[in-house]
């Protein structure tokens, strides 16, 4: 169990430290599954930012289910991050699939995630424990919350104190309505477990745009620190993700809805 109080994980942006913890605001991070060229991921980063947004989310690498698939623009679309940082202030998250991207993708984002694919690739949790920047670890789909938690650990253990837990979704037995099952469980239960921060990604989580909205609230309602949301500016045209993605005007109208409902965005 947890010995001590929450950690705070203080991530330094454009705009000065977010602070991703039990005791502070609510950290909103919010953009794309994938970068797919300078001016989506520009205007996508103008307008979370302007909704409330702290972190623009966007994948350069892409862990996709099928090999045909669009996978990410890789080292261009670091490059184009980096242009919506400038620009816009925002932090910047994004993923981390292969160790030999990790010092590229560590000179542009403020966090670097691990996806839940990766979550138990135990020799780039130690890379990434290794290095300086705040690290996004996702609930692999079919992870025990041990298996989870000691994910952590690897991190923890290679020294980098700056763990975000973040879940996803797992695996249950329903794909035909839901992408995943959204564990909220795990709010309170990590937070009896671990001194972590605790985010929340409802797109993912139900792989449906119309879902996110109750679910973003229920996340909050349950205690979490921050949440994911993916946002397209055209979602009928994402590369990847487009049916979970929010617009930009359902985002901003969404930020409204749960600044009313508690720990300030
Ligand atoms: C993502 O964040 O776009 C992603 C691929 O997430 P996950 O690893 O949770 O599937
Ligand atoms: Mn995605």
């Amino acid at each position: 169990y947890r010995h001590g109080e929450a950690s705070e994980v203080v991530v330094d942006t454009p705009e000065g430290p977010v602070v991703f913890g039990e005791h502070h605001p609510l950290v909103v991070v919010a953009g794309p599954c994938s970068v797919e060229n300078e001016e989506m991921i520009v205007e996508t980063a103008r307008r979370v930012k302007a909704a409330g947004a702290r972190f623009l989310r966007g994948g350069a690498y892409k862990p996709r289910t099928s090999p045909y698939a669009f996978q990410g623009h890789g080292e261009s679309a670091l490059e184009l991050l980096a242009k919506a940082r400038e620009v816009t202030g925002v932090g910047i998250i994004t993923e981390v699939m292969d160790a030999a991207d990790l010092d590229k993708i560590v000179e542009v984002a403020d966090v670097v995630q691990v996806g839940a694919r990766n979550m138990q690739n135990f020799s780039l949790l130690k890379k990434v424990g290794a290095q300086p920047k705040p690290v996004l670890l996702k609930r692999g789909m079919a992870a025990t919350i041990e298996d989870w938690l000691m994910a952590a650990e690897y991190i923890l253990a290679a020294g980098n104190a700056n763990v975000i837990l973040c879940e996803r979704g797992i695996r249950t037995f329903d794909r035909q309505y839901t992408r995943n099952t959204l564990d909220l469980s795990v709010v309170p239960v990590l937070r009896k477990l671990t001194h972590l921060p605790i985010m929340i990604d409802p797109s993912h989580g139900t792989g449906w745009s119309e879902f996110v909205p109750s679910m973003a609230m229920a996340a909050i309602a349950a205690g979490c620190d921050s949440l994911m949301i993916e946002v397209h500016p055209n979602p009928a045209k994402a590369l990847s993700d487009g049916p979970q993605s929010l617009t930009p005007d359902r985002f901003d109208h969404l930020m409204q809805e749960l600044a009313v409902i508690g720990k300030a965005v």
